[in-house]
């Protein structure tokens, strides 16, 4: 299928590991020009490279901490002069949390406040003109199942995905005017480096392996049995980007082997 991306510019958050690096790659390998952020310059760096080597596209690698408005600004001015703007818009970058609401402080709260929900309030604003001025695009925030279906060990990270949803609809709906079609992914359980680095931890004196270890949890939470790849994941992105999801508005769509527990 050809899904008629290629010369697109797309910039992806959180763009130099696990899920936002197997989306930058697949943009990639349909001719679309990247540009990625994170906070560590080796690894993104690193990874832009490897990107530009294999598909021969254009990449704007640049140090982002997105809980940085004056960053944020940064990154935007770079990507308009780089590219003289974007089309599509994938808000990516995130992080777990561990707390209990009783111990959290406040500064933890807005940390992930500014991490899951600023970051794509400000980069929206930043973004948008440019992709107006280009005839529209795409916006696609990263969520997560916990927005909807909360795990018990997260309840700041449950809570400020869920505000990201709320943000997104309310955003589909004062952008579809302008010709830009904005939705939200909650992926369920996607095997990334970061969960094998935790599951390494969380086994370290356990006799059963990290891998049998996250095999386990993938089969007690999913009726499908396993973990994703970020590729899996990334391949529903591509096709989300894409002109052949153009009815595609305001909406939810659920990436995780069947583990929402309800119909919607
Ligand atoms: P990873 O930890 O593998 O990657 C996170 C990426 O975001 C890295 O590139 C990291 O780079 C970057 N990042 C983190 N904090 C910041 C920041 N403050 N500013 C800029 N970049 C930042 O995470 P995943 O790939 O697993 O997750 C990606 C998204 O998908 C997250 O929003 C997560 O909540 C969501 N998700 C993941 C699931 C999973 O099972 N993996 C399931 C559901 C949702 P650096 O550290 O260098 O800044």
């Amino acid at each position: 299928m050809d899904l008629g991306l290629k010369g697109k510019v797309a910039v992806i958050t959180g763009g130099s590991i696990g899920i936002g690096l197997a989306i930058a790659r697949a943009m990639a390998s349909e001719g679309v020009h990247v540009a990625i952020c994170a906070r560590n310059e080796t690894r993104l760096q690193e990874e832009a490279e490897k990107i530009r080597s294999t598909y021969g596209v254009s990449v704007l690698a640049k140090v982002c901490d997105v809980t940085n408005p004056d960053q944020i600004m940064e990154f935007s001015s770079e990507i308009r002069k780089t590219f003289g703007g974007n089309d599509i818009l994938i808000n990516n970058a995130g992080a777990g949390t561990n707390e209990k609401i009783m111990d959290a402080p406040d500064t933890k709260w807005q940390y992930y406040w500014d991490l899951h929900v600023m970051a794509a309030v400000r980069l929206s604003r930043a973004l948008i003109p440019h992709m107006e001025e280009r005839g529209g695009g795409v916006i696609l925030n990263n969520s997560s199942i916990c927005a909807t279906q909360p795990l018990g060990y997260e309840p700041i990270y449950n809570t400020t995905k869920a505000a990201l949803s709320m943000f997104s609809k309310c955003l589909a709906n004062e952008c579809i005017p302008k010709g830009i079609r904005v939705n939200t992914i909650n992926p369920g359980l996607i095997l990334t480096p970061d969960w094998i680095s935790t599951a390494k931890k969380l086994t370290a004196r356990d006799d059963i392996s990290a891998m049998d270890y996250l095999d386990k949890l993938a089969k007690e939470y999913t009726p499908i049995g396993r973990f994703a790849t970020p590729e899996e994941l990334a391949h529903f992105f591509l096709f989300m980007c894409s002109d052949k999801a153009s009815y595609c508005v305001g909406s939810t769509y659920f990436v995780d082997g069947g583990w929402l527990n309800t119909v919607t």
